[in-house]
């Protein structure tokens, strides 16, 4: 039974959907209240990853669209990689750098067969055993195959292995992090506090990494570093790109006692975030200065924000 078409709805609070198959339809709702927020989300989120698929496997379905809302690049070859960041080592002076191993919400799988054990050697051989290695799996691998690959970081001179199992899995990720010397990093994702909380309370991660968007403001990432000082881990917040996101991180790093050793700092070319804020982020001897001006210490671009579409909610004056 195949999925031909998603239609929504939409009046006041309410969305109801239809969805259309080859062997008939039926009608379905979103969550009520912001409902307009959740029909953007169905037609541009979810509808691709299930249009065209088999509408019997409900399960398959609803793991597709759970693993697939997030991507990464991993195109890159070992080689390629290698030289790039020796490169940049070289002209920017990085003292570490990060990369994507195995395959986002991979099942175990690698990007290709083999990427993953050739990606680090090649890279730890090209930058020199002065540069620090840190790695990502994106929610990849179960315990077992974490802890196989965990062994390899750390023979590789690996010193942080950010989301190595599902990240909603937070027992295995606890497992991989007792089983290994390596730091276990992981919470970009997380945006509850009270998961937060269970994940430093069972020692899931040596290394938290609140994301300040995701997590819903600085308030509640100083909230969770503040949780990671007083069980002893240190903060490195995700910071993926160069949106306000890093200037966001930078002051959350400046403000806690816990701040890691690392800021992420992208090196992708990512052209939606050009022109956003004077002065933009610069990297000087591998280092990148918190902005000192007042308030986030950047101005946003007059520029950008005439091109920008603007909606707005005021108080109604009343009487
Ligand atoms: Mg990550």
């Amino acid at each position: 039974m195949k999925i031909l078409s998603i239609d929504s709805y939409l009046k006041g609070q309410l969305s109801l959907t239809r969805v259309r198959t080859d062997e008939g339809d039926g009608w379905g709702q979103l969550a009520p209240f912001h409902a307009d927020i959740s029909t953007i989300v169905l037609h541009r989120q979810v509808a691709p990853l299930v249009l065209g698929r088999d509408a019997d496997d409900l399960p398959a379905l609803n793991q597709r669209v759970s693993e697939e809302t997030s991507s990464m690049r991993r195109d890159i070859q070992p080689e390629a990689e290698a030289e790039r960041l020796a490169r940049l080592r070289d002209e920017l002076g990085y003292t570490a750098f990060k990369l994507r191993v195995g395959k986002v919400c991979g099942h175990d799988q690698d990007e290709w067969p083999g990427r993953t054990e050739a990606l680090v050697p090649a890279v730890r051989s090209a930058v020199g055993d002065g540069v620090k290695l840190l790695v990502d799996g994106n929610s990849c691998y179960t315990p077992g195959r974490a802890i196989e690959v965990g062994r390899m970081l750390e023979q590789n001179g690996v010193v942080h292995f950010e989301e190595p199992c599902p990240y909603w899995e937070l027992e295995w990720t606890a497992e991989v992090a007792a089983a290994l010397d390596v730091d276990v990093a992981g919470g970009e994702q997380d945006c509850e506090l009270a998961q937060w909380r269970r994940m430093i309370h069972m020692r899931a991660v040596d290394v938290v990494q609140p994301d300040v968007c995701y997590l819903g403001g600085l308030t509640r990432s100083l909230a969770v570093a503040e949780m990671a000082a007083e069980a002893g881990l240190a903060c490195v917040p995700h910071s993926a790109n160069h949106s306000l996101v890093t200037v966001f991180a930078l002051h959350l790093m400046g403000a806690i006692p816990n701040a890691g050793r690392y800021v992420e700092f992208s090196i992708e070319p990512s052209g939606w975030t050009e022109g956003l804020f004077e002065p933009g982020l610069v990297c000087h001897d591998g280092c990148v200065a918190i902005p000192d001006g007042p308030g986030w210490g950047v101005e946003i671009s007059e520029e950008w924000l005439a091109g920008a579409e603007r909606q707005s909610s005021a108080v109604r004056p009343t009487g």
